[in-house]
């Protein structure tokens, strides 16, 4: 996404940017998720949700983010669902194939299948804005964690910002993530937002092995549950929902039809009457710390370097923000200091 936006935003002013696309399909994890692009409503409740985040970059978020949405409204991309359906939210939901054809079409020039390598030039001349999809790749894999996001994700963006002396913000071991069904072991990326067992608000969640027992509320968007559930042996934990839960609505699906969906896709769901029990393990969608950079999308510490999206750490430290939003802000910016 961030890339995207950055090349478009970057072609609109007159240059002629390219995008180096390490995968053989424009997009991204911004093709495979939700499409709902959205910004706290003020600076105050981003602050309250993500107390670690660094509160000029989240203000610049507040600041632009409805501005930014008319823009890619104006180049073409349509909004699909007006609202977020969340009360504490403002934005709107897009169509991620038309975004993504619709920012490729504006972006001109994407190069498939060359990769920003760490290390080595990229034989282009200009500034360049590292927009590689932070690492959630490397994460899940070190973890033994599913990945609930694009592969090519590895954090060649933040190697190559740290070879040139880069600082970093945030908890590089921090991530959001959601839980899936258990097992099976792969889910094919078109199924990611489908099998989200996003209901463990209405759930006793124990750990499948040992004694972890999540106490308490999970926060909304249940990040906390998840991180707390990977850190637990083999990353599982069972949901264990009464039958008075079963009708409960997580935006537009019951918890009935969550559970469903994980029983049709092979997960170990038991029933226990009144209870349901589904087996679920943590997934990496993406990952919040990584690079920090200033309110002008400037890599700290490196020179003639711009990073945006994912790559960039220190947003959302200690809670959830929408990873779309802060992509296209920190793209668009970064697009215009790097041309200025
Ligand atoms: C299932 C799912 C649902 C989601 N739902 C939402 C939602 O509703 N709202 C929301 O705000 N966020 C959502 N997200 C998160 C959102 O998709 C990300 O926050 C967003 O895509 C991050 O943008 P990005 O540009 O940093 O990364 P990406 O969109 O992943 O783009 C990074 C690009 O960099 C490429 N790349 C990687 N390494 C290299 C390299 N070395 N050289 C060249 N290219 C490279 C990748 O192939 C990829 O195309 C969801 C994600 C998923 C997976």
């Amino acid at each position: 996404m961030a890339g995207l936006a950055a090349a478009a935003r970057a072609r609109e002013l007159g240059a002629e940017p390219f995008v180096l696309e390490k995968g053989d399909r424009p997009g991204g994890s911004m093709l495979l998720s939700s499409g709902v692009i959205w910004r706290y409503r003020s600076l105050e409740e981003f602050q309250a949700e993500c107390p670690g985040g660094d509160p000029a970059l989240q203000r610049l978020i507040v600041e632009r983010l409805d501005e930014d949405l008319e823009w890619l409204e104006s180049l073409g991309a349509s909004v699909t669902e007006p609202g977020t359906g969340n009360a504490r939210t403002i934005g709107a939901r897009f169509d991620t194939l038309e975004l993504t054809e619709t920012l490729v079409r504006k972006a001109n020039t994407v190069l498939f299948g060359h990769a920003i390598v760490p290390g080595t030039e990229t034989g282009l001349e200009g500034p360049m804005v590292l927009a590689t999809g932070g690492f959630s790749a490397r994460l899940a894999g070190e973890r033994g964690l599913l990945l609930r996001a694009n592969r090519w994700s590895t954090g060649d963006g933040l190697d190559l910002a740290l070879g040139r002396g880069a600082a970093t913000a945030g908890d590089l071991d921090e991530f959001y993530g959601r839980a899936m069904p258990a097992p099976p072991a792969h889910i094919d990326e078109q199924d990611f937002v489908r099998l989200s067992q996003l209901y463990g608000r209405f759930a006793e969640v124990v750990a499948e092995e040992g004694d972890g027992r999540f106490e308490g509320e999970p926060s909304w968007s249940e990040t906390d549950l998840v991180q707390a559930i990977a850190r637990w042996p083999g990353s599982r934990a069972w949901y264990r929902v009464h039958e008075d839960k079963l009708r409960e609505r997580v935006r537009d699906r019951t918890v009935a039809e969550m559970i469903d969906a994980a029983r049709a896709a092979g997960g170990v769901v038991r029933q226990e009457p009144p209870f349901t029990s589904v087996l679920v393990e943590a997934s990496v969608t993406q990952t919040l710390g990584g690079i920090r950079i200033d309110e002008r999308a400037r890599v700290v510490g490196a020179e003639e370097l711009y990073a945006a999206g994912a790559d960039v750490g220190g947003i959302s430290t200690g809670g959830y923000s929408s990873g779309l939003a802060a992509a296209l802000v920190f793209g668009r910016i970064a697009a215009e200091e790097a041309l200025s």
